[in-house]
């Protein structure tokens, strides 16, 4: 779905991404972790079209995409949910999904457009019942759910998300992740950005974690739970997800089934 080969991207002097190689592969989630700074959103910004490349390739479904502009990007299937959501303030929460559906119009798809809305209003009730409330007194979580549903307006194949999770509060942050696993339900493929490492990768298949600017570390999702390092640096010194992982390659089934649970439980 997506790859990206020794990808560099400078600010002027600053060099924001070094030689930076990932793949998500269709109908994964893949979470990219790193701290503050550490390119995250230069790299989606980079694949969204928004930033340019210095060096290396971006291949979207196949096709060169490094060169091309932002709305080519949408227009071929790749979504970007900015940091911070970025929705349309003082317009209503149905005009903001709209604006989300203008390459459908582009495709001659305008027919499928309400049947589209619809299908937002079931995935995100919420959304449903403040349609015409302006999207600005939105709260913050029905905010990230808004910016994420006028992405999918778009009927991208590959949704990014950009620290979807940031500024809410813990119970909205599973709703805001509980979503994610629709998004992927619904057969889009997901690349999550997150400095909440711990709730990205609980519901991703793999990751990658960036470290000023380079891919440091890869893996499962599960194994990178596991990982000390990452434990350190990213998930707040807790070892527990770490002993959890190598009960489980320790053990038999059963066990293995009972250390799920205890996860499932935290
Ligand atoms: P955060 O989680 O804080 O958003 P991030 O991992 O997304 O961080 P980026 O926003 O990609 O990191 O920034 C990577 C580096 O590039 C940082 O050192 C940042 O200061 C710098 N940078 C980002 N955007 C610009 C810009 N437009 N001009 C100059 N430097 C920039």
């Amino acid at each position: 779905m997506l790859r990206l080969r020794n990808v560099e991207v400078a600010y002027g002097r600053l060099t924001a991404l070094r030689r930076v190689s990932l793949h998500v592969d269709q109908g994964e989630i893949v979470s990219l972790i790193g701290a503050n700074g550490a390119g995250k959103s230069t790299l989606l910004r980079t694949v969204a079209g928004l930033q340019r490349a210095g060096g290396g390739t971006v291949q979207f479904r196949g096709q060169d995409v490094t060169a091309l502009r932002a709305e080519k990007v949408v227009a071929l299937g790749c979504s970007l949910v900015p940091e911070g959501r970025q929705v349309f303030a003082t317009m209503p929460v149905r005009e903001n999904l709209l604006l989300g559906a203008t390459v459908q119009y582009r495709r001659g798809k305008a027919a499928e457009v309400e049947a589209d809305l619809a299908r937002m209003f079931a995935l995100f009730p919420r959304l449903a019942e403040r349609q015409a409330q302006l999207a600005g007194t939105l709260s913050g979580g029905e905010q990230q759910m808004l910016a994420m549903a006028r992405a999918l307006m778009a009927r991208p194949a590959l949704v990014m998300l950009d620290e979807p999770s940031m500024g809410l509060a813990p119970l909205v942050v599973k709703d805001v992740l509980r979503a994610i696993q629709a998004i992927r339900g619904e057969g889009a493929t997901v690349l999550l950005v997150e400095q909440n490492a711990r709730a990205a990768l609980r519901i991703a298949d793999r990751g990658y974690v960036l470290e000023n600017g380079r891919i440091v570390l890869e893996g499962s999702a599960e194994d990178l739970l596991g990982n000390h390092d990452v434990q350190r640096a990213y998930l707040g010194g807790d070892q527990s997800e770490a002993r959890a992982a190598e009960a489980r390659q320790a053990s038999g089934p059963a066990e293995a089934a009972q250390a799920g649970k205890a996860k499932e439980d935290r």
